[in-house]
């Protein structure tokens, strides 16, 4: 992909973990890279198809300016994601902040984070079987489209399912949501957790009854096996009510481990019975 680089754009800015720092304030140097397709904005010499870098600069600036962080990390964070939220073109973008008079009592050149923050693509189940299902579900939608760290979001139809593993107990109501979104997976997971607690989710019996539930199905083409997060999720391609909202959204995406696409998948489990 094509790149807008901006070098050592000079800031005069508060942020650090000393009093004197925000007090004082010192210079900030940035650094940014916008990865973006410029192939149609050089052919046709039309800004409107590319990125103003004047205007992405002075946002920048705004942000640098505007807000007191302790850190340098919280900076680029904020940058990164003015860029990403702003400028819809942008997949990537790469940003350093340098701080070349942080208060270290040593000689050196300068400090700094980089940071590179993209959209990524997520598929995420829904589902529900206590109380009003249908608003858990649309206020769970609603919460994941106003949040800003996600774009995008297209629903599946919602569909009445018979429980799985646990059979005694009600009929689930079932979605998916696919979306992108510059968190990571486990950010995303994070987000989805606050989301099923503020829907009183209580974690009882594995498998049982719950007012909202939100599986992590699909990010990118990404391949997870950590303690508290697998992806591509390890039974989706075993439930039909995971399946059908999945195929309806996605049905030619090629599932990374299992190596066929979802409406394959969807076909199989139904010639399984
Ligand atoms: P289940 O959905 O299997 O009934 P829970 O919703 O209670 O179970 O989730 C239990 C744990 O599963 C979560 O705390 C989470 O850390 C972990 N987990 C692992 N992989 C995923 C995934 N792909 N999506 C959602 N949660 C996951
Ligand atoms: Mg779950």
């Amino acid at each position: 992909m094509d790149k807008i680089c901006i070098d050592d754009l000079k800031i005069f800015a508060r942020h650090g973990v000393f009093e004197h720092e925000n007090t004082n304030g010192q210079d900030f140097y940035v650094s940014a890279q916008l990865w973006l397709d410029t192939e149609s904005a050089g052919m046709t010499d039309d800004l409107e198809k590319s990125v103003d870098y004047g205007a992405v600069c002075g946002l920048i600036g705004k942000v640098m300016t505007e807000n007191t962080f302790k850190l340098i990390e919280s900076a680029a964070q904020a940058v990164a994601e003015a860029i990403l939220t702003a400028y819809p073109l942008v997949r990537q973008a790469d940003v350093e902040v340098r701080k070349p008079h942080a208060p270290i009592p040593m000689d050196f050149r300068s400090v700094s984070v980089k940071i590179s923050r993209s959209w990524h693509k997520a598929l995420i189940a829904l589902g529900s079987n206590i109380g009003d299902s249908r608003t858990y579900i649309s206020d769970a939608v609603e919460k994941l489209r106003s949040s800003k760290y996600i774009r995008e979001v297209k629903q599946s139809d919602l569909i009445v399912t018979k429980p799985y593993g646990y059979t005694d107990q009600d009929d689930f109501l079932n979605g998916a949501v696919l979306c992108e979104t510059f968190l990571s997976p486990h950010g995303l997971l994070d987000l989805m957790h606050c989301i099923e607690n503020e829907a009183d989710r209580k974690r009882e019996i594995h498998w049982g009854p719950r007012t909202l539930d939100l599986d992590l199905i699909f990010y990118d083409k990404e391949v997870i096996d950590t303690p508290d997060l697998t992806v591509p999720h390890p039974d989706m391609q075993n439930r039909d009510f995971v399946l059908r909202p999945a195929a309806e959204l996605m049905p030619n995406y090629i599932h990374p481990v299992l190596g066929i696409s979802v409406a394959e998948l969807l076909r199989k489990l139904k010639e399984n019975g």
